[in-house]
């Protein structure tokens, strides 16, 4: 039933004159629109007056909290200093260049070149494109298409939602042609009957390569993958994945693009998600917790080849002709500068590690709960996969919405977490400790007890 909303309150003005994107209709008329007005350490504080707990970071993004002194005083003093400029014609701002230098000093790569953008989904259209300059420029501009996995998140833009590998992105005719997605490596869902996890692991390898040398090695432009797909329901990849497709993707000279959007800067409990899986990329994109949320800032971070192949393609026609109006921002990027310095040096990382093996005590748990199949993360991010037959893995019919069931019967208790799939997703800030994440685990416990009830 459609929630009744008193005419003129914030609910039906929401109603009436916002467009909802990544929104569960249905759900979105049973309970009505969330209307937050602000935040305060890890909570949230909505127009009725109530206060949740936000196990969803804002969007994997809000890392340090909703009022961090800290990046205010940056963002403030910046803004004072010079509030906007753009990064064309060979001009930039100061802090865009300090905060180039700084990505660079905290990237696996001994040197490189930052291109900075709005978001995480034009980081990954900006990589693309440079791909396809920097082949055009050396002769191959056949070396074009671009390979994702299945259950991936790239963005939303044309191309990176043709990256992205969900169904969802058919209601736009796309993907567009020359996008092609390669297996997930999700062993516990696509592992089959008897085979061992090394086996699938090898199964995923051979599948890449057949699917590169069926498209043709000399076509292909390159290779995006979430160290941990976050989107898709957070899915390590299964053991061994990165060491066996790594050396698949060398032998037909296709660079490994880490999107690090949700993994970068501490999520999986190391500064890259590709640290933490010895992925040895070519380049890097970087967004969120880049600015822990506090202004849009997406960065495409070229590795040593990379900075100096693109480099070359751009000197070669004069130009790059590619930026945002808001490419390297002033305030976004001494805001990145802050946010770098406060989850590297001030101890926000080391607290995700701290924390970590206790996050993963309470989510393994849930695996015993009745509606559990699967519980699965790494660092500070987890999922919750629920089965309606243990044994067999069975997922509950999709018509009975379980995981955004769960999700609303957590937001009755006070918690925001989030329905991706048959999963439900947590991935508090990096300022938890295990009081705060005891009450996480405690609210989703009881959510799930009542939605068990409920299904009975
Ligand atoms: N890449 C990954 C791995 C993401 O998770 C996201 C967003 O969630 C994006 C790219 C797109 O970033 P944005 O929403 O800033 O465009």
């Amino acid at each position: 039933m459609n929630k009744p909303h008193e005419p003129n309150s914030w609910e039906a003005r929401a109603m009436a004159n916002v467009m909802a994107g990544f929104t569960d209709f249905p759900t979105l008329h049973e309970r009505g629109p969330m209307i937050l007005t602000h935040g305060k350490g890890v909570r949230l504080y909505d127009t009725a007056g109530r206060d949740y707990l936000d196990a969803n970071s804002g969007l994997w993004n809000v890392v340090c909290g909703w009022d961090h002194e800290g990046l205010i005083e940056a963002m403030v003093a910046q803004t004072r200093r010079f509030p906007a400029y753009h990064a064309f014609f060979g001009r930039m701002a100061d802090t865009s260049v300090e905060l180039s230098e700084k990505l660079i000093e905290v990237s696996p790569f001994a040197t490189g070149r930052v291109f900075f953008t709005n978001s995480g989904s034009e980081a990954n259209d900006t990589m693309v494109k440079m791909l396809w300059m920097m082949n055009r420029a050396e002769g191959k501009p056949e070396r074009r298409k671009i390979i994702t996995r299945i259950n991936s998140y790239h963005g939303v833009t044309a191309v990176s939602a043709s990256m992205t590998g969900k169904p969802y992105n058919e209601h736009f005719g796309l993907p567009l042609p020359g996008f092609l997605h390669a297996d997930c490596p999700h062993y516990w869902r696509f592992g089959e009957e008897g085979e061992s996890e090394a086996e699938f692991t090898a199964r995923m390898a051979r599948n890449l390569e057949e699917l590169i040398e069926r498209e043709g090695p000399e076509t292909i432009a390159g290779f995006f993958a979430e160290p941990v797909m976050g989107a898709g329901g957070v899915i390590p990849p299964s053991k061994g994945y990165f060491e066996a497709i790594q050396p698949v993707l060398k032998r037909h000279g296709i660079p490994f693009i880490s999107d690090e959007v949700i993994c970068g800067f501490g999520r999986t409990g190391a500064v890259w998600g590709a640290e933490t899986y010895g992925i040895e990329p070519d380049a890097i994109i970087a967004s969120k917790a880049l600015t822990c949320g506090f202004m849009p800032l997406g960065a495409v971070i070229l590795g040593d080849a990379f900075a100096e192949r693109m480099q070359a393609a751009a000197e070669k026609i004069e130009e790059f002709p590619h930026g945002f109006t808001s490419s390297g921002h002033p305030v976004a990027c001494a805001v990145g500068l802050k946010a770098i310095e406060i989850i590297l040096e001030e101890g926000l990382l080391a607290n995700v590690r701290m924390i970590s093996p206790y996050f993963m005590k309470r989510l393994n748990a849930l695996a015993d709960h009745p509606l559990g199949g699967e519980a699965r993360g790494i660092g500070l991010m987890g999922a919750l996969e629920v089965v309606a037959e243990k044994a067999t893995k069975t997922p509950f019919d999709g018509a009975l919405s379980v995981s955004e069931r769960i999700a609303n019967a957590c937001l009755d208790q006070g918690l925001i977490c989030r329905p991706l799939g048959q999963a439900v997703v947590l991935c508090p800030p990096f300022i938890m400790d295990e009081t705060l994440l005891d009450e996480m685990f405690d609210k989703l416990e009881t959510a799930l007890d009542k939605v068990a009830e409920g299904l009975k």
